[in-house]
């Protein structure tokens, strides 16, 4: 089982940061997210769009505040554990949490920290009656590793900047690929979909659009997809994988099933130090809610800041904590 002095679920900007302010105490981290890479929202939803209410950056994209908070706290060595998602929580004899997720690794922690955002990310699905059925058979809606479809043949369906830059990418790993679009225009990037109108036009994407995958056949395995096409009608086209790229839809998950105060999807916490109804368990970010509260990175900056005192206390109940600046302790790491 893996031990850590603060469990934090949620590897958005605010769990990251609750890493470096915990490291400055001295307290070690390990971070679990669903995702498959950190960074919340921000490397989810606009890597590449400009923000500008970051306290000492005038602008930044969004993709390099993610890389910037990645770089300061590497002195603190926290622990990731991507891809799995925070299922369910006991708490042991000791008074500590034992965290499982859903693919049944195991954490234990003194203290939790929820910085779970808008709650997990779920794949939006299409409308195929048996689409689960060949759910990691053939049919992916994230592309955790490109090199599962090298040499293979892919039908990607979309319209946004993902379908665009995963048919991009794959055009030169993949054997065969096809991206099939319900509308005429795309939503993404300019240069992307002119990137892909190139690629088609040289015979290295097969691109349909006005078209939908309808059906999915296979014995076990996916083999072909049903596509319909508004003016050429339908057609069967032989497939390994079927990556259908519609975006991700936000929902709280299990974090709502575990005893916490819950108020419209948020967990309502004490101001004082971002604690929740249930003791050892803090929520910051996103996800909290109380009066005032304004759902931006740098509010959930501060809260990480405060929450970790607390969090300190509880662990070390009898130790003295003195406050020091950076600019007087450097940044001591583990
Ligand atoms: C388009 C857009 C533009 C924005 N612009 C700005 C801006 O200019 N300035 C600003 O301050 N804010 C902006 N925001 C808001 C900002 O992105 C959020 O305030 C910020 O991302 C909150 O950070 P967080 O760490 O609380 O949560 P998130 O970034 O949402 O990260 C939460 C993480 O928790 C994970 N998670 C949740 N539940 C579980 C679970 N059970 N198990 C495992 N992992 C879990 C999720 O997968 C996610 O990665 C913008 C948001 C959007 C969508």
């Amino acid at each position: 089982m893996i031990q850590t002095d603060i469990l934090i679920i949620g590897a958005g900007p605010c769990g990251l940061f609750t890493v470096f302010e915990a490291g400055l105490l001295k307290l070690r981290c390990h971070l679990v997210d669903s995702l498959p890479q950190a960074g919340g929202q921000l490397t989810e939803i606009y890597p590449k769009k400009p923000i500008y209410d970051i306290p000492g950056f005038p602008s930044i994209l969004a993709g390099d505040l993610v890389d910037n908070l990645m770089e300061q706290i590497a002195p603190f060595k926290p622990g990731f554990t991507l891809g799995e998602r925070a299922e369910k929580i006991e708490r042991l004899e000791d008074d500590s949490f034992k965290l499982t997720t859903s693919k049944g690794t195991e954490i234990n922690a003194p203290v939790i920290a929820i910085a779970g955002g808008l709650g997990c990310f779920e794949p939006r699905k299409p409308p195929i009656s048996n689409i689960v059925d060949f759910e990691d058979k053939g049919v992916e809606y994230i592309i955790k590793d490109p090199e599962l479809y090298r040499d293979k043949r892919v039908v990607i369906a979309g319209g946004g900047d993902s379908a665009l830059d995963w048919t991009i990418f794959l055009a030169d790993v993949a054997k065969e690929i096809s991206l099939v679009h319900r509308r005429k225009s795309f939503r993404g990037a300019l240069d992307s979909v002119e990137k892909v109108m190139e690629l088609a036009h040289a015979g290295r994407v097969n691109l349909l659009t006005d078209a939908q995958v309808t059906g999915l056949q296979g014995n076990g395995k996916l083999t072909d997809v049903v596509i319909k096409q508004k003016e050429q009608g339908e057609l069967i086209q032989s497939t390994d994988h079927f990556v259908p790229l519609f975006g991700l839809s936000p929902k709280l998950g299990p974090i709502g099933e575990w005893g916490l105060a819950i108020d419209r999807s948020a967990i309502e916490v004490d101001t004082v130090d971002y604690s929740t109804n249930v003791e050892g368990i803090y929520a910051i970010g996103d996800i909290n809610t109380y009066e005032g509260k304004l759902k931006l990175i740098l509010c959930g900056f501060h809260e990480a800041t405060i929450m970790v005192q607390s969090a300190f206390k509880r662990i070390y109940p009898d130790k003295k904590l003195s406050f020091k600046y950076t600019t007087v302790n450097g940044v001591e790491a583990f």
